[in-house]
C-alpha cells in the first residue's frame, strides 16, 4: 500500500506540538484570533489624537483596531501600531541620551522609533538593514515619526549584520538584534508557507541567528548590553542560540529580565499570546564583560 504524504502543515503540526505539548492547541488557536495592536505614542507629536482602547503601560493605548495614523501639517505621524509585547522588548534596553546604538535588523522600524525617542537626539543611531526594500521602508518610517535636528543623529545602512563584528569592534554601548526568524504566526497564515515548512527552516534560521548575534556581540564595547529578540517559537531560534553565544563568546553574561508579562525560559522571557494577548516574542538581555 502507498505511503500517505505528510503535508506541510502536518509536519509543523507535529513539531510545534512535541515542543508545547499540551498547551500547543491554545498556542496555535491564538495565533489565528484576533490580534491586539498597541498604538505607541510618538512623543515629538503636539497634541496627540484620543483612541478608544487600553492603557498600554505609559507608552500606547491598546485594541484589536484603530485607525491608520495621519500625518500632521509637518508629516509628523501620531502613533505607530505594533506588538505589544515588541514594545516591552525594545523598551528593555537601557539606553541614555549620548549612547551609540546600534539596531542591526531594523526594518520597516518599529523597535528603531523606541530606541531613538530614547536618545532624545544626543548620541548616536545606527539603524540597518541588509533588505533593500525594507531599508528604503526603514528611512520612511524614520522621517515620519522623528523630526529635525534630532533625526541627525540617525543613520541608516543597508549592509550585512554578520559584518558589523569585524568592521566595528568594540563601538556601541548598546545593540539590538531583532533577528529574522521562522515568524510562526505568519506561517500559520499562510496556506502556501504552511505547505512549503519542514523543520530545516527553523535549523537555518538559528545557523543564521548564532552568526549575527556573535556579530552583534563582537560590535559591543566593553560593559555593553546587547537585546536578542525574535518572534519564533522555536526554541532553537531563541535559548538555543543564546547559549551558542555563551560558549563562543568568555565575556557574555546574562542580565536577568522582571517582565510584567511572559515567563521566564532557560535564558530569557517567552511572551505568548495564549496566556498574554500580545507576542510571541522572545528576549534575552546581555552583557558583555570586561575581561579584567
Ligand atoms: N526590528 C524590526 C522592527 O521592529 O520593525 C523588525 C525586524 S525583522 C524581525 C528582521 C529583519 O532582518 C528584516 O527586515 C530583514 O530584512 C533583516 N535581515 C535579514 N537578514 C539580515 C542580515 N544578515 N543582516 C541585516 N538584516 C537582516
Amino acid at each position: 500500500m502507498a505511503k500517505k504524504k505528510i503535508t506541510g502543515a502536518q509536519r509543523f503540526d507535529q513539531y510545534y506540538a512535541d515542543i508545547y505539548q499540551d498547551r500547543w492547541p491554545e498556542l496555535k488557536s491564538s495565533f489565528l484570533g484576533e490580534k491586539t495592536y498597541v498604538a505607541h505614542f510618538n512623543p515629538y507629536y503636539p497634541n496627540p489624537p484620543q483612541l478608544i482602547g487600553k492603557a498600554f503601560y505609559k507608552w500606547g493605548v491598546q485594541a484589536p483596531q484603530f485607525p491608520r495614523p495621519q500625518a500632521n501639517e509637518v508629516g509628523l505621524f501620531p502613533y505607530y501600531l505594533m506588538d505589544g509585547a515588541s514594545l516591552l522588548a525594545a523598551q528593555q534596553l537601557p539606553i541614555k541620551p549620548g549612547d551609540t546604538v546600534l539596531d542591526l535588523c531594523a526594518a520597516p522600524g518599529g523597535k528603531t522609533l523606541i530606541l531613538a525617542y530614547k536618545l532624545r537626539g544626543q548620541g548616536k543611531l545606527i539603524a540597518n538593514d541588509r533588505s533593500r526594500d525594507r531599508y528604503i521602508r526603514l528611512k520612511k518610517v524614520i522621517d515620519s515619526y522623528i523630526p529635525q535636528p534630532d533625526r541627525q543623529i540617525i543613520e541608516t545602512t543597508n549592509r550585512d549584520g554578520g559584518r558589523f563584528g569585524m568592521e566595528s569592534p568594540q563601538t556601541f554601548d548598546h545593540i539590538l538584534l531583532d533577528a529574522p526568524c521562522s515568524s510562526e504566526r505568519h506561517v500559520i497564515e499562510s496556506p502556501k508557507h504552511l505547505d512549503d515548512w519542514r523543520p530545516s527552516r527553523t535549523k537555518k534560521l538559528s545557523k543564521d541567528q548564532v552568526t549575527l548575534i556573535c556579530s552583534a556581540f563582537d560590535a559591543l564595547k566593553e560593559g555593553g548590553t546587547l537585546l536578542y529578540s525574535t518572534c519564533s517559537i522555536s526554541p532553537l531560534e531563541n535559548d538555543k542560540v543564546v547559549e551558542r553565544l555563551l560558549q563562543k563568546r568568555d565575556q557574555a553574561e546574562i542580565i536577568p529580565l522582571s517582565l510584567p508579562m511572559g515567563g521566564p525560559t532557560q535564558f530569557g522571557y517567552h511572551i505568548l499570546p495564549d496566556r498574554d494577548q500580545h507576542g510571541p516574542i522572545f528576549l534575552c538581555h546581555l552583557k558583555k564583560k570586561s575581561i579584567n
